[in-house]
């Protein structure tokens, strides 16, 4: 008997209606005769609700118990899933990350996956259960609870299908596939039959919030296919993986991604000798602060500026660290600028392919975008633009790398 592990996105599970919905789903697996694990994420925009009530009480609260608080969504929508079959007259029961097994290392609000212990949701499976997860959160080390970054349910569920040997894993949400890009941006975005592991990591890093990346790259890592489908219409998805059928998406973009979460850091008139870089990324990195792209300009008399990226809610947390590091160094004033945004063009053909980056940049300047920063993969471009010209860039883009449905 097949175990199908299946994950169901907020918008799946908004409402009373739309659980009982998504419960007839799952039934309808376990009808088949399959043993079928369930990864739900919280309801809707609780999570945002969640993190706006944690704001009300502090300007700065503690990771912690922000991962106390924000875990609650998903165990509020497991539990209810489980009433919902149980109602239906099915045998469900819901488990916590931690009772599910999931150990991640201690660190809050964004914790990795470290391990996946199987055995209660085997012994559950084993009385003839539905075992219904609780997304996004896990157990570290200190038995405290943990949560897996914004997005993460879809990493619980590739974990579990990976820990439970799964043939794949079933990642159900409001859109029905990957698209070329977010079709909410571009109407005519296509839907992609297939696409493989490095390039949809690089858009789902670089902004295309369909995949949480981690997800992406334990698929990667662990060679598990992952189905990206509609949580209500019966329509062929799109299937992630690393196999070798992808001839045909060789030679051109495959998709187009935005982020306007990013936030630009510079440092002005920082001396240029060796083993400053090192002294103030060193500790960004130590506080958990992930630098972006960094850009440092050719010196003018050993005098240099330094810039670089970081996610808007660690802007703060940037600049604090950066203050008194700035004045150790003997370096200038500190500038943040948080209205910018990142536009991503993403093919394995990048690779082989000349003239990429020059029709991207091209295009952007025939739409007047002013091209702030930018960095590459081998098969990534990325510019950083102005926040307000995100959409457009994404519209001309995709209409440049003629990534449009046929008519
Ligand atoms: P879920 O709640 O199911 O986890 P998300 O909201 O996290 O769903 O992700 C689905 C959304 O991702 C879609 O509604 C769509 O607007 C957005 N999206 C961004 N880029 C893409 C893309 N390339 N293909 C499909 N959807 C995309
Ligand atoms: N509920 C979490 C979030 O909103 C995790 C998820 O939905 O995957 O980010
Ligand atoms: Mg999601």
């Amino acid at each position: 008997m097949a175990i199908i592990v299946q994950k169901y996105g907020g918008t799946s599970v908004a409402d009373a209606e739309k659980i009982k919905n998504v419960a007839r789903r799952v039934a309808a697996r376990h009808d088949k005769g399959d043993d079928v694990v369930v990864v739900v994420s919280a309801m809707g925009k609780t999570t945002d609700q969640l993190i706006d009530l944690a704001y009300q009480m502090s300007d700065q609260p503690e990771d912690r118990e922000m991962d106390v608080l924000v875990s609650t969504g998903e165990t509020v929508s497991s539990s209810l899933m489980a009433m919902a079959l149980r109602a239906m007259g099915y045998p469900a029961i819901s488990l916590s990350g931690a009772q599910a097994g999931i150990g991640t290392e201690t660190r809050y609000g964004r914790a990795r996956i470290l391990s996946i212990d199987p055995k209660r949701i085997h012994k559950e499976l084993k009385e003839g259960k539905i075992v219904i997860v609780a997304g996004f959160q896990g157990i570290c080390e200190e038995m405290d609870i943990t949560t897996l970054g914004r997005g993460g349910s879809d990493t619980t569920g590739v974990a579990l299908a990976v820990g439970l040997k799964a043939d794949k894993c079933e990642i159900y949400s409001d859109v029905d596939g990957i698209y070329t890009t977010d079709p909410r941006i571009e109407p005519n975005a296509q839907k992609l039959k297939e696409i493989g592991y490095e390039e949809m990591l690089e858009l789902a890093t670089y902004g295309a919030r369909v995949m949480h990346n981690r997800a992406v790259e334990l698929g990667k890592v662990y060679n598990m296919p992952i189905l990206v489908a509609s949580s209500t219409r019966d329509v062929p998805g799109t299937l992630i993986h690393g196999g070798t059928s992808m001839v045909e998406q060789r030679n051109k973009v495959s998709g187009i991604a935005a982020d306007s979460d990013v936030a630009k850091v510079t440092v002005r008139g920082v001396p240029d000798r060796p083993g400053i870089a090192a002294s103030l990324f060193g500790p960004l990195s130590d506080a958990g602060i992930s630098v972006d792209t960094i850009v440092q300009n050719a010196s003018v008399e050993k005098i240099t500026d330094l810039t670089f990226t970081v996610a808007r809610n660690e802007l703060d947390k940037a600049m604090r660290l950066m203050e008194p590091l700035a004045k150790q160094i003997g370096a200038g004033e500190i500038l943040s600028d948080v209205s910018l945004a990142k536009v991503s063009i993403v093919g394995a053909g990048m690779q082989s392919g000349p003239g990429y980056a020059a029709t991207m940049f091209r295009t952007l300047f025939d739409s007047k975008i002013n091209i702030e920063l930018i960095t590459t993969s081998e098969i990534r471009i990325t510019c950083i633009i102005d926040e307000s010209k995100v959409k457009e860039a994404v519209r001309a883009l995709h209409k440049a790398f003629e990534l449009e449905q046929a008519e």
